[in-house]
């Protein structure tokens, strides 16, 4: 048997995206002057590093060319099945945006509502657009600061907080995914990029340390990620005055437990 690592399916997908992006329509980075297809092409790299099957990394080739391409070169699912298969247009549809006349903030909704029914393919495709997407917004506001933001049609708060939203469902949907820590760690550094601003503006739900339980519930102000203290592997207990559990996707302190005041008897 002969097993093809480079198969003549992705080389097709490359093509396939090229025509889209490049060919037809010459689009770049949204405000930039990088090609476009890099992006679907990165998404394919971060799939094969990932392991994941041909049809994955297929799927995430040419995850945009339905939502991108031009009116009159328009692709449609038919035109995937017919050449890459069934699956293939599952995945692409999957995490492709449906309406796209709502606004922002109901199409972010929609778009975490359906993470929540992804099966674990399109979580995987997901996760590579989300890191490579994601990846690329901290390399430039680490070389252009807040101007990085001026691009997007909604605010620097809106987008993080959005996105920690987004892969706090991913990881809780599936621990077991094999871009886990890499999600983690982006979350990390997206939530560094909003910590002077908004990621303090909830506080920490404070109590007694006799009502505290490992298996009590919490939930993220932030990214809305829900468990138990015992889950979140995130309890301090350094100091001897409080403990605190902190959100394990956004590091935001979510409970802190007091001890009782110990009243000295020096009288
Ligand atoms: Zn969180």
């Amino acid at each position: 048997m002969i097993f093809s690592i480079y198969t003549d399916k992705i080389r097709r997908a490359i093509k396939f995206a090229s025509k889209t992006h490049n060919q037809y329509q010459q689009q770049t980075r949204k405000g930039k002057v990088i090609p476009y297809i890099t992006h679907p092409l990165t998404v394919g790299i971060i799939l094969s590093l990932a392991k994941a099957s041909e049809d994955v990394i297929v799927a995430g080739i040419l995850h945009d060319t339905i939502e991108d391409s031009p009116k009159d070169k328009k692709t449609t699912p038919d035109m995937i099945t017919e050449r890459f298969g069934k699956d293939v247009t599952r995945l692409v549809l999957s995490v492709t945006e449906q309406n796209r006349d709502l606004s922002w903030e109901e199409r972010k909704k929609d778009a975490l509502t359906h993470i929540k029914k992804f099966s674990n393919n399109s979580l995987l495709v997901k996760s590579a657009d989300v890191l490579a997407n994601y990846s690329e917004l901290v390399d430039d506001y680490n070389r252009y600061g807040d101007e990085t933001f001026n691009r997007f049609n909604a605010s620097k708060e809106e987008i993080i907080v959005h996105q920690l939203k987004v892969i706090s469902a991913i990881v809780t949907r599936w621990a077991d995914n094999p871009l886990y820590r890499d999600l983690v760690f982006l979350a990390d550094k997206l939530r560094m990029l909003g910590s002077s601003e908004f990621m303090d503006k909830y506080p920490a739900k404070i109590i007694d340390i006799g009502d505290f339980k490992r298996d009590m519930k919490i939930k993220c102000p932030i990214c809305d990620w829900e468990g138990t203290p015992e889950s979140s592997d995130n309890i301090n207990t350094d100091s001897s005055v409080a403990l605190d559990v902190r959100c394990p996707i956004c590091d935001k302190m979510i409970l802190v437990a007091e001890y009782e005041i110990v009243t000295s008897d020096s009288k």
